[in-house]
């Protein structure tokens, strides 16, 4: 159907067997900016023969594609790698075009995209099986990964290059098929990557692109051929997607909410703290699941929150390219009436709002989503500031007695994405990453980000499955393990007389 409405990127097309294809959907959702409300695009809701060809030639592909040998599809990762490096800063300006993320955090986002497709070249080492000769008397015993077949990922609109690099590059790389289902609110990167993902070889169908939401995602969870889901996003939709994935005898990996706490102790490097609080608390407008939302004080370094409030009030939102922006705009007038919700309620809850964000004004922009840097103190447990995930540039500030209080608070938290702790005690900081049930701890930095040679390792409330994104528990991940004991006779007896082995 073609787009009667005037856009920048016009309709989005499907991306099925390498080839970019227009859908035939009576259900289109707009991509708005969210800077000033323009139209950027539209994205069509896939309909079920779309989405069950894009699954049909994705396993298609996959079947020659699990031959190709490991070095092989090694190298279309280095060449991917490659292009994204080359098309880093274009990449970059269409994320913050459509997320309205500022040009250095769109960068990032895309860099650690890269990196991820760096370590899924270095696959065929990563997917070495294991060996023990003499298992029992004349037998050897090995065991070898293989593919799974076809894999499906859903991305959330945070991290819209990073996050869908998390996924196919490896799951490729490990000789899977893949079928990607990005977000709806900002789908013109992820198209952009899958483009450039077919310029640097890969074969056609190996990677399907389709668009929509819960509709097109219910039909991957329950597809026999889809063997394996990776989801990151909210909560209630992870919780759904681990539910029906599982349900349909899938293994599944969902990487969901957060409410990242900041501990802060008297003994800590103060400028330090501060300008990590600001960075970690405001940055890509609090729409980070590495986002610190929560800073609690311990003892007398609750005496520096008058200073965390001015330095709250220096930094002001922007537009994309405006250097002296520290963010942008919330990604849509939802998230902003959203956000806004919960600084009135935590006002009526009685939490003390010290730099209230809800009138900022960004000059040029009156339509745009933007929420000023927000910080509350005197928050509870029973707020629901302190209950729900904001994703918004608030922080909440709490004051405790002792160490031991910070981290029974933070344990208690249904979350335990990331956490991190400031300090100058070498002591403190061996006692808190020992006793901290949560994935992702940071000592004096304030947001642990994932790195690929590592996995990434969200706990309870944040996780739904057992192995993580990136490194060895995502080739893990991506790969059945066979196990084979072999033995071999050496008397001629057991080959027979009329068999001839013929060694090419
Ligand atoms: P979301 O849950 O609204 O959407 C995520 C994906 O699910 C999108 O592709 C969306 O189209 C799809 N979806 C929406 N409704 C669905 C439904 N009913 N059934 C099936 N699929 C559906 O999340 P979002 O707002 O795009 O992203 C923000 C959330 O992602 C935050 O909660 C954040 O903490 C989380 N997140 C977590 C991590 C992590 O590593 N833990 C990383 C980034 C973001």
């Amino acid at each position: 159907m073609a787009s009667p409405l005037p856009s920048r990127f016009g309709d989005l097309p499907l991306l099925i067997g390498g080839h970019a294809v227009p859908s035939q959907s009576d259900q289109w959702l707009p991509v708005h900016s969210p800077l000033d409300q323009r139209l950027l695009a539209r994205v069509p809701c896939a309909t079920g023969d779309e989405v069950e060809l894009a699954i049909q030639s994705a396993a298609e592909a996959q079947r020659s594609w699990s031959q190709v040998p490991a070095p092989e599809r090694a190298r279309v990762m280095m060449r991917f790698a490659h292009l994204l490096k080359e098309h880093h800063d274009e990449l970059a300006e269409l994320l913050a075009q459509e997320t309205g993320k500022t040009l250095a955090d769109a960068k990032g986002d895309v860099w650690r995209g890269i990196e991820v497709v760096e370590q899924a070249s270095g696959v065929a080492s990563q997917m070495m099986g294991e060996t023990l000769g003499n298992v029992a008397r004349g037998v050897d015993g090995h065991s070898w990964m293989q593919p799974l077949g076809v894999c499906a990922g859903i991305t959330p609109f945070n991290f819209p290059a990073m996050i869908p690099l998390w996924m196919f590059p490896l799951a490729i790389a490990c000789g899977n098929g893949f079928v990607l289902k990005p977000s709806e609110q900002d789908p013109l990167t992820p198209m952009r990557l899958a483009e450039l993902f077919k310029e640097a070889g890969a074969p056609d169908g190996i990677l399907s692109v389709i668009h929509g939401k819960g509709e097109q995602v219910d039909r991957l969870l329950t597809h026999p051929l889809i063997k394996a889901v990776s989801f990151v996003g909210s909560a209630r939709v992870g919780a759904h997607v681990y539910r029906t994935a599982t349900q349909h005898l899938k293994r599944a990996q969902c990487f969901v909410g957060a409410k990242n706490h900041m501990v802060i102790l008297p003994d800590a490097n103060k400028s330090q703290v501060l300008s990590n609080l600001v960075g970690a608390g405001v940055g890509a407008a609090g729409q980070r699941c590495m986002a610190i939302s929560v800073a609690v004080f311990v003892g007398a370094a609750r005496d520096w929150i008058p200073e965390l409030a001015e330095a709250f009030r220096a930094v002001r939102p922007g537009p994309w390219n405006d250097e002296g922006a520290a963010y942008g705009p919330l990604i849509s007038q939802g998230a902003k009436a959203r956000v806004a919700g919960l600084i009135e309620a935590g006002v009526r809850e009685g939490a003390e709002c010290l730099v209230d964000g809800r009138s900022v004004e960004v000059p040029g922009y009156p339509e745009g989503n933007w929420m000023g840097p927000t910080l509350f103190r005197g928050v509870t447990t029973e707020m629901g500031l302190y209950r729900e995930e904001i994703f918004g540039p608030v922080l909440a500030c709490m004051e405790v007695e002792s160490l031991e209080q910070a981290i029974a608070l933070i344990n208690a938290n249904p979350y335990g994405n990331g956490t991190s702790l400031f300090t100058g005690s070498g002591a403190a900081a061996r006692h808190f990453r020992h006793e901290v049930a949560v994935g992702q701890v940071g000592i004096n930095v304030p947001i642990p980000v994932p790195l690929p040679f590592f996995s990434f390792t969200g706990w309870r409330g944040s996780f739904y499955g057992d192995l993580h994104a990136y490194g060895k528990q995502a080739v893990r991940f991506y790969t059945e393990t066979k196990t084979v004991t072999e033995r071999w006779f050496d008397d001629e007896s057991a080959v027979g007389p009329n068999l001839t082995i013929t060694l090419r």
